[in-house]
C-alpha cells in the first residue's frame, strides 16, 4: 500500500522551527499546530498511525498553501507537496469542500471550459509559426480575458489554441494530485514546445510536472525579450507602482526579480512592505475561508491604501480577484491589473 505521506519528505524536517515567523497562519494564531512544523508534526503521527488521518482536516484546510515557509527552511523540506497529499488524503468524500466539487465539475468538461470562454473576448485563436503556446487558463479566462489579448498584442509569435484544457494545479492543490498530475501532462502533450502562462499558481503546477524547461511565466519570458519599455504617465508624471507576488511563483519558482525589473521601466516602482506575503487568494481559500483569507489581506490594504499608488500590478488571476475585490472593499482607487496588460498600455 501507498504510504500517505513521501516518508522522505517527511524526514527532511529537522524542527528547527525557523519556517515558524514566515507562516501566516502561524502569524495569525500563535499556535504550533497551526504552523509548518506543526502540522508536519501530525502529518507524521498519521503516516505512524498514532492520529487518525481526519484529524488533519482542520489544519489541512486553514493552511493557505502559499509556501512562504520553503524558502527559509535551511533544511530543503517541500511543504508545498506535503499539504498536497495531506488534502489528498483528508479532501475526500464528504469532507471535499461543495464549492471545490463545483470547481472541479466545471473544468473536468469540455464543456464546462467552453462554458468559461462563453461570452468572453480572450484572444483569439491562431497558429503562429514559433512553438510558444499561450496558455488561457480556467478562471482568468473568464475572469480576465483581457490578459490573455494583451499578451496576444504584445507577442504575435504566440500561437493561441483553443484546444486546451485546465493544467490540473486546481486538482492538485485540493485533494487530487495524482489527477491534478495526469491534467498537467495531457495540456503538455496538446501544446507541444513551450507554454506560455499569465497565472504563477499555473507556471509552478505545470513545471513541476512536465519540467522548468516547457514552462515560461510571462515576466521570465517578457524580460528575455530585452525590450526597452516606454514608461506610462499619468497627469503629467510617471505612474506609482507597485507588485503583489504570485506565492507560488515566489516560492516555488524563485521568480521574483524580473516582475520588479519590467515595472521599474514603466514608471516609479514602490516595494510594498509585504508584496511577498499571500494575499489570501490562495486558489480556493478566498472561497472555502473567508474570515482567514480578509484576515491574511487586511494588512495589505491598509499598506496600499497609505502608499496611494496608482496601480498594483499582479501575476496570477486569484491575486487579481483579491486584491480588486478588498480594495474595493476598503474604498482604496489603486487599480489593479495583470503585469501584462500594464505592459501593452506602455507599447500603445
Ligand atoms: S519545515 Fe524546515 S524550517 Fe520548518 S521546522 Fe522543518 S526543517 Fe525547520
Ligand atoms: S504553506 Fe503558508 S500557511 Fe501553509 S504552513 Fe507554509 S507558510 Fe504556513
Amino acid at each position: 500500500m501507498r504510504e500517505k505521506f513521501s516518508q522522505d519528505k517527511l524526514d527532511r524536517c529537522i524542527s528547527c522551527g525557523y519556517c515558524l515567523p514566515a507562516c501566516p497562519t502561524y502569524k495569525l494564531t500563535g499556535n504550533e499546530e497551526s504552523s509548518p512544523r506543526g502540522r508536519i508534526t501530525l502529518m507524521r503521527a498519521v503516516q505512524n498511525d498514532k492520529l487518525p488521518a481526519i484529524d488533519l482536516l482542520q489544519e489541512s484546510s486553514f493552511c493557505l498553501g502559499c509556501r512562504a515557509c520553503e524558502p527559509v527552511c535551511p533544511a530543503g523540506v517541500e511543504y508545498g507537496v506535503l499539504l498536497e497529499e495531506m488534502r489528498e488524503i483528508t479532501w475526500q468524500g464528504k469532507n471535499r469542500p461543495l464549492i471545490v466539487r463545483g470547481l472541479f465539475f466545471i473544468v473536468d468538461s469540455k464543456i464546462g471550459m467552453w462554458a468559461l470562454g462563453l461570452f468572453s473576448p480572450m484572444a483569439k485563436r491562431r497558429s503562429a509559426q514559433s512553438d510558444l503556446h499561450l496558455m488561457y487558463g480556467c478562471f482568468e479566462r473568464r475572469l480576465f480575458p483581457s490578459v490573455s489579448r494583451a499578451v496576444a498584442k504584445l507577442a504575435p509569435e504566440v500561437s493561441c489554441s483553443s484546444d486546451q484544457g485546465c493544467c490540473g494545479a486546481l486538482h492538485a492543490h485540493n485533494g487530487e494530485l495524482e489527477k491534478g498530475k495526469e491534467m498537467a501532462r495531457k495540456l503538455g502533450e496538446k501544446l507541444p514546445g513551450t507554454i506560455l502562462t499569465t497565472a504563477g499558481g499555473c507556471a509552478a503546477h505545470l513545471a513541476s510536472v512536465i519540467g522548468s524547461d516547457r514552462v515560461q511565466e510571462f515576466s521570465q519570458w517578457w524580460v528575455k525579450r530585452e525590450i526597452t519599455l516606454k514608461p506610462i504617465s499619468k497627469s503629467d508624471r510617471k505612474i506609482r507602482v507597485g507588485l503583489q507576488d504570485s506565492c507560488h511563483l515566489r516560492h516555488g519558482m524563485g521568480v521574483f526579480a524580473e516582475p520588479r525589473e519590467i515595472l521599474k521601466q514603466l514608471g516609479d516602482y514602490v516595494e510594498i512592505p509585504s508584496a511577498a506575503d499571500c494575499c489570501g487568494a490562495a486558489g480556493s481559500y478566498a472561497l472555502l475561508q473567508k474570515k482567514n483569507s480578509r484576515k491574511v489581506v487586511s494588512q495589505k490594504v491598509a499598506e496600499i491604501k497609505e502608499l496611494n499608488l496608482d496601480y498594483i500590478a499582479t501575476v496570477n488571476p486569484g491575486c487579481t480577484r483579491q486584491l480588486a475585490s478588498e480594495l474595493r472593499r476598503a474604498r482604496v482607487k489603486t487599480k489593479v491589473i495583470h503585469l501584462a496588460e500594464l505592459v501593452a498600455i506602455s507599447q500603445k
